[in-house]
């Protein structure tokens, strides 16, 4: 008989375990708190890496054919003067496989459709759960439970089920960053460029075409520029925008929906699990977006589960052998997304004036070769995508 695995949250990281475990002869029920199934229309690189774990899952080609390869960009002060433009050489010929902006929906929406929704129960959030043995049992906050053979907490940074498995671990800290994030359909303002990027004093900025029309905005910003506490995207546009040049404006002004996010921080965990429960993705190792790797990881993690999950493997030791492989590379990541966010939040004049140089100065051949280390070193290059 087939084995079930219960699944907190159908995020990109709990969609993504659903797929990999069915293909590993799993049964899979997900639990989504949300109403519907729905990411904002926000968007994300997707690095070689999560592209060759998304092949494996059987979704690389409609990702890859709903997203966008960038080729060109410009590195601009506030102002608009330009500091730097990149012709950005094939991710194949250097990372080794295909890397692509897309909007959120495009690659939430194709692991859904990989998944079917009849996996899928919505508004349903989960409050806990009960392990005994080798059989789990979720609590949701309507007062089902389900059972299974294993529990997957696929629940985002605020994990319920972490916070069961941990209840002495203090909560994320906000790291002191505040990011605010649109898509738009303005993509002709960046001409014939795929994305600009805008660095100054505890801001960093980036507007990227992320499929035929569409562009992918985020402004991320020190704490001490945004104004009395306000976490009110709109607010926070009106006052920042003053400060950047027309292409911004123009890109930015065509957005519907905004949002914002304190970015938060959390050490990594000596272990994730017990028994049969685990976490994955944002759950397990939340990352700051300064990796451009939350997202790839988290799909990582799924294809890893569904590896070492097949063939009637004795759960809790599977488990073991998938934290044994994923922590220390996601701890690596951890620490490398703290120390880019450092150098960028920097309100410091002679920093950022240095930070300015360097990045003036640097080749781009230099830099994607840094890229293509850093990706190496936390396992994260194509080679080895679980
Ligand atoms: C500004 C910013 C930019 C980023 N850019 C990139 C990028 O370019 N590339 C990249 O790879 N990553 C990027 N990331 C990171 C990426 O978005 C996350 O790492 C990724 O979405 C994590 O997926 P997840 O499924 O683990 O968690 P989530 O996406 O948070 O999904 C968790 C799901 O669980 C549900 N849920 C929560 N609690 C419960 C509960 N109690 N019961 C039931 N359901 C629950 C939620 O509704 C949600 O659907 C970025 C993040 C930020 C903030």
């Amino acid at each position: 008989m087939k084995r079930t695995a219960l699944i907190a949250g159908a995020g990109i990281g709990g969609l993504s375990a659903a797929i990999a475990l069915r293909q590993a002869g799993w049964n899979v029920r997900l639990f989504e708190r949300a109403a519907a199934a729905r990411e904002l229309g926000f968007g994300l690189g997707v690095a070689p890496n999560a592209i060759a774990a998304l092949r494996r899952l059987g979704v690389a080609d409609v990702v890859l054919a709903r997203g966008f390869a960038p080729t060109r960009g410009e590195l601009r002060r506030m102002d608009g003067t330009v500091l730097k433009r990149l012709e950005l050489p094939a991710a194949e010929e250097v990372l080794g496989g295909p890397m692509v902006v897309a909007l959120r929906p495009a690659l939430h929406g194709a692991l859904l459709e990989a998944t079917g929704l009849d996996a899928i129960t919505f508004r349903s959030e989960v409050t806990g759960f009960t392990a005994d043995g080798d059989r789990v049992a979720v609590r949701t906050a309507s007062g089902h439970t389900a059972e299974g053979d294993l529990l997957i907490g696929a629940d985002g940074t605020g994990s319920v089920i972490r916070r069961a498995l941990h209840p002495s671990e203090p909560p994320p800290r906000p790291c002191g960053i505040i990011a605010v994030r649109g898509a738009s359909t303005a993509a002709h303002h960046l001409g014939d460029l795929s994305g600009v990027m805008y660095l100054g004093p505890g801001l960093e900025s980036v507007l990227v075409r992320a499929g035929v029309t569409g562009v992918y905005w985020f402004l991320s910003l020190a704490r001490e520029l945004v104004p009395s506490d306000t976490r009110d995207p709109a607010a926070i546009l009106a006052h920042m925008t003053p400060r950047l040049d027309a292409t911004f404006r123009a890109v930015t002004s065509n957005t519907e929906e905004l949002r914002c996010d304190e970015l938060v921080d959390r050490d990594p965990l000596p272990r994730w699990g017990e028994g049969v429960v685990t976490l994955l993705g944002d759950a397990a190792h939340p990352l700051l977006p300064h990796t451009g790797q939350g997202a790839a990881q988290a799909i990582v993690d799924a294809v890893t589960l569904g590896r070492v999950l097949g063939d009637g493997a004795n759960v809790a030791d599977a488990l073991q052998t998938y934290e044994r492989e994923r922590r220390p590379k996601t701890a690596a990541l951890v620490a490398q997304g703290r120390r880019t966010a450092r150098v960028m939040r920097t309100t410091n004049p002679i920093a950022c004036r240095l930070r300015e140089i360097a990045i003036r100065l640097a080749p781009v051949e230099l830099t994607v070769k840094l890229y293509a280390r850093l990706n190496r070193r936390a396992g994260t290059d194509v080679t080895r995508p679980t």
